[in-house]
């Protein structure tokens, strides 16, 4: 996990979006936190970040979570972003990467299932998880797809039944 990629995609000095810092006295109590934002870029997405080992791990994902278990949504999976990115929401100038708004859609906590390292589960491909957030509640799992011929970082965010 590391923010190096974040920091040299982005001009602090053009962009409001954070270049570091802590989490925001604003995020929910809890060992894991998630956030997800919308983000009208040159196309709208979600973005789906959980916090794992010190940082925002990060998916794009374009149609959004859903809550029906059928719905098998993609999600590609973007550079860490910093812990003070939780509460970002503001407007990123137009020329600049990810230009567009960004507002916070859903935040709570999650609990990793199945493992007590997501951050090696995140690594191996698979992670499922129960999220408790305001909008999203329940079983989910990001798992990263295969035979794929693209150059993304392609996983899938299915929800479980519960
Ligand atoms: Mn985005």
């Amino acid at each position: 996990m590391s923010l190096t990629t974040y920091r040299r995609k982005r001009d602090f000095g053009k962009t409001p979006e954070p270049a570091d810092g802590e989490l925001p006295s604003s995020a929910p109590a809890g060992d894991h936190r998630f956030v997800v934002q919308r983000h009208r870029a040159t196309r709208l997405h979600y973005d789906f970040r959980l916090e794992i080992d010190g940082v925002l791990a990060s998916w794009a994902v374009p149609r959004g979570p859903s809550l029906n278990p059928a719905d098998r949504r993609m999600a590609v999976h973007v550079e860490d972003h910093p812990l003070s990115y939780f509460d970002f929401e503001g407007v990123i100038p137009k020329g600049e990467y990810g230009g567009g708004d960004v507002i916070v859609w859903d935040w709570g906590t999650f609990e990793p299932e199945e493992t007590d390292n997501p951050g090696r589960s995140v690594g191996k491909g698979e992670l499922k998880f129960r999220l408790d957030g305001q909008k999203l509640k329940g079983r989910f799992t990001l798992v990263k797809t295969r035979g794929y011929e693209s150059s993304q970082d392609s996983w899938l965010l299915i929800h479980k039944k519960d």
